[in-house]
């Protein structure tokens, strides 16, 4: 299927790993122009590299700017003023009892998950409504609908995230500018399998048995019963990035493996 994304730029917050860099590099597959995002020069270069490894012709370039600060959500207007296709990927996640959440984490979360995305829809979205053209995507999780009990700060800002994508769809109204958000669940991101690795290495168990338990324990609602790969999240996001998904807006779309137990 062709995407149709060849004239189309593309900026994904976050994306020096993971999910975020499974989604530049499906983009640049496609043929979008695409910005890749991190914090330091270093890792954004070496993203970049990595997607040209795979197809050399990829328009792949990076911004290096801290997205959870205004400050540097200005550095990045200043090197990126406009962009078709505004992927909000950024986010963090932590483990922590309720009681030991202190006011300092809830405002790095809510800065870092929900923040980032407000400031850059903010920006980008007003032009794409005058272009009358643009695609924006929040990269929320199944935790917000699900919020999970060890860590109900991350829960609460992909909440606040599919609202706000939401909202921002109710401005698009007669337009040919769609807002979105999708819903991963657990998802082998690099942060994820080093995760999974330590836990092997500290209870003396391969990977496998790990991820086995995981699912039977944590996330037995899952039905496929596994990590997805973040080519798989990715694979979604493309093809709602493209002008294919014309006919989809305000909606939140699942990439959970089927953690959520609702057929709505
Ligand atoms: P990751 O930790 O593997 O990658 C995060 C990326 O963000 C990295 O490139 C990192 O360098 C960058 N980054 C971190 N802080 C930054 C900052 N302040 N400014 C700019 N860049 C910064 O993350 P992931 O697991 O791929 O998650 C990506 C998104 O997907 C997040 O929003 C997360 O909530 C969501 N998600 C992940 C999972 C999962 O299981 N991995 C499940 C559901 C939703």
């Amino acid at each position: 299927m062709d995407l149709k994304l060849t004239n189309k730029t593309a900026l994904v917050s976050g994306s020096t790993a993971g999910i975020g860099l499974a989604i530049a590099a499906a983009l640049a597959q496609e043929g979008a122009s695409v910005f890749v995002n991190g914090r330091t020069k270093e890792r954004v270069a070496a993203a970049v590299e990595q997607i040209k490894s795979v197809n050399a012709n990829s328009n792949v370039q990076g911004v290096a700017a801290d997205l959870s600060t205004q400050s540097g959500a200005e550095e990045l207007f200043q090197q990126v003023p406009e962009v078709d296709i505004l992927i909000n990927n950024l986010g963090i996640y932590e483990a922590k009892p309720f009681a030991e959440i202190s006011d300092e984490d809830w405002n790095k979360i809510i800065e870092i998950n929900f923040l980032s995305g407000v400031r850059l829809s903010r920006r980008y979205l007003p032009r794409m409504l005058e272009k009358n053209w643009g695609r924006i995507i929040f990269i929320s999780s199944e935790s917000g609908v699900n919020i999970p009990s060890e860590m109900i700060h991350y829960g609460v800002t992909k909440t606040a995230q599919v609202a706000l994508s939401r909202g921002l769809a109710e401005l698009t109204v007669g337009s040919n500018v769609t807002v979105n958000s999708v819903l991963p669940g657990p998802t082998k991101s690099e942060g994820v399998a080093s995760f999974v690795q330590d836990l092997a290495t500290s209870q003396g168990v391969d990977q496998s048995q790990v991820e086995k338990e995981f699912f039977q324990t944590t996330r037995p609602s899952s039905l496929i019963q596994r990590f997805a790969s973040p080519e798989e999240v990715a694979a979604l996001v493309a093809f709602i990035a493209s002008p294919l998904s014309s006919a989809t807006n305000g909606a939140a779309l699942r990439a959970e493996g089927g953690v959520v137990r609702s057929a709505l």
